[in-house]
């Protein structure tokens, strides 16, 4: 579609409930497609939140699809060449180029989470997007004729279709599960810290990190992983810190924590590392992962109201998809509301969504679990052995998929199938679409064969997935 014609006109009136990369990219698919969509978003105003965040190649192709967006992108991103995982004591394992990734899937973009959030906000208000911010949505309703919620203030606005893009503490969890959801402390916590490169560039141990393009390397230790990355050409660092943590306090972005309590958990660690905290900026961020089990669907009762992203399905932070699904969901959702034409066939489209999602969000999710525990629970005298166990996989199914043009493709003959069942069981439906292979890693085989089933390491339940991107 040519960006300066308007799009045909669907009449569909869609509200999304959130500003994430879920939300936006929901908002600005369903702009494209000819749907009049409103924005709700309960922060008053945009703020430079978060840190390092990650965008592979099949959530990136939407980036390039939206004028504008990937060149602005672009100069905010880390171009490194490749990952270097390195045991806790500074040993390489391994050297993971990407090259040629580009050319098999596509370009990918990593940086901040706050300055790539503006971009996509500007440019969902560039093409008409109407946000409200400072809207904050306290509940949800629906009827057999449309779908809405209650603003904090009681103000009741209704619509088609409401998508549900709120993040992990969902209030349209609600509706949809019929009961309220408990999310439970994982034992894991990220340390997360930006800051100017400016130090790191000035000592000769750290120095590398900014010279000849950013550089990135993570070291891997006993149930802990820390990763560091220079951005924007050496202009700036972050790191995060995977470490164990008992405290049985809610996940927030803006929970802070000593620098300290970092170097307590890498004591003993690479001298580099060490020199890294050096010039780290206390406080760090302390971001507590809690376990969520997996919602046995997606969508409400009466067919009107979907949860997208982090509010449907949370990510380790070792899967690296969480905002790529994300933004899949956003996508997939303006498809179906697109192919069904309107009227009461949008109940057909949201039940599409989920069948279309479901099986490869679970497969994507078991990625994050295995790499987690591949570098977790590492023999490191057997990494050093067959360093190429630490790698991190890169697979086809997953960063070669175009999730809009699947949708395109799929919305048919998946509406078929609903048609036979009815719509209440969308069980049949998403049999059509489990990625090849099943179960997480489905290209990677070990010499047993390939896309065999790994089991979760002893103590973490398969069942809960931690929430994270
Ligand atoms: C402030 C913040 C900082 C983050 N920083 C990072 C980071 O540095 N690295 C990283 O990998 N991931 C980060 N994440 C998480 C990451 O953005 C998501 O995991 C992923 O992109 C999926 O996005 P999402 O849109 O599903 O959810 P989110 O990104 O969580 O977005 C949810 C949105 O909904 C809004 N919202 C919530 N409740 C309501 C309500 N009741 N009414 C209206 N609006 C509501 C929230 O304010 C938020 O804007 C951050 C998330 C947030 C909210």
């Amino acid at each position: 579609m040519a960006e300066t014609q308007k799009p045909a006109q669907t009449g569909i009136k869609v509200i999304v409930v959130g500003t994430g990369f879920a939300g936006l990219t929901a908002a600005i698919e369903c702009q494209r497609k000819g749907h009049s969509v409103l924005v709700l978003e309960k922060f008053p105003e945009l703020k430079l939140l978060g840190d390092i965040i990650s965008f592979g190649p099949n959530s990136s192709r939407l980036f390039c699809r939206w004028p504008g967006v990937a060149e602005k992108l672009e100069p905010l991103s880390m171009r490194a060449d490749a990952i270097t995982l390195k045991s806790w004591l500074g040993e390489t394992l391994l050297t993971q180029y990407w090259d040629g990734e580009d050319k098999e899937f596509g370009v990918r973009f990593d940086g901040h989470r706050g300055e790539f959030h503006q971009v996509l906000y500007d440019h969902a208000k560039e093409i008409g997007v109407e946000i409200r911010l400072g809207a904050r949505v306290e509940d949800y309703f629906e009827d057999d004729a449309q779908a809405g919620v209650v603003l904090a203030g009681g103000e009741r606005i209704a619509a088609d279709v409401v998508v549900a893009a709120e993040g992990v503490r969902s209030k349209g969890r609600k509706i949809v599960l019929g009961f309220e959801d408990k999310p439970k402390a994982s034992g894991y916590a990220v340390y997360r810290s930006w800051f100017s490169a400016d130090e790191i560039a000035q000592d000769p141990d750290t120095k590398f990190f900014t010279e000849g393009g950013d550089q990135h390397v993570a070291w891997l230790g006993p149930d802990v992983h820390f990763i560091a990355a220079c951005m924007k050409k050496g202009k700036d660092f972050s790191w995060v810190c995977t470490h164990r943590d008992e405290a049985d306090i809610e996940e927030s972005w803006q929970l802070e924590a000593p620098l300290e309590d970092a170097r307590k958990v890498l004591e003993g660690w690479d001298p580099i590392v060490q020199k890294i905290l050096d010039k780290t900026p206390s406080p760090l961020i302390d971001w507590k992962l809690v376990y969520r089990d997996p919602l046995p669907t997606w969508i409400s009762k009466g067919r009107r109201i979907a949860l997208i992203g982090d509010a449907a399905h949370p990510f380790l932070p070792t899967s690296i998809q969480g905002a790529s699904q994300a933004m899949e969901d956003g996508v997939t959702i303006a498809v179906c509301l697109r192919e069904c034409g309107g009227g009461e066939k949008v109940k057909e489209a949201v039940a599409a969504f989920e069948a279309i999602r479901y099986e490869r969000v679970k497969s994507a999710q078991k990625t994050g679990e295995q790499t987690r525990d591949i570098w977790h629970k590492a023999d490191f005298s057997a990494a050093k052995k067959n360093p190429e166990s630490m790698r991190l996989r890169r697979e086809a199914w997953l960063l070669g998929f175009d999730a809009e043009k699947y949708a395109e493709e799929n919305y048919g003959r998946t509406v078929e199938v609903l048609r036979r069942t009815g719509l209440e069981d969308t069980s049949e439906a998403r049999k059509l679409h489990v990625p090849e292979g099943q179960h997480g890693y489905l290209e990677f085989g070990d010499e047993k064969g390939k896309g065999e089933k790994k089991e979760g390491a002893a103590g973490v339940s398969a069942e809960a997935h931690a929430v994270a991107t």
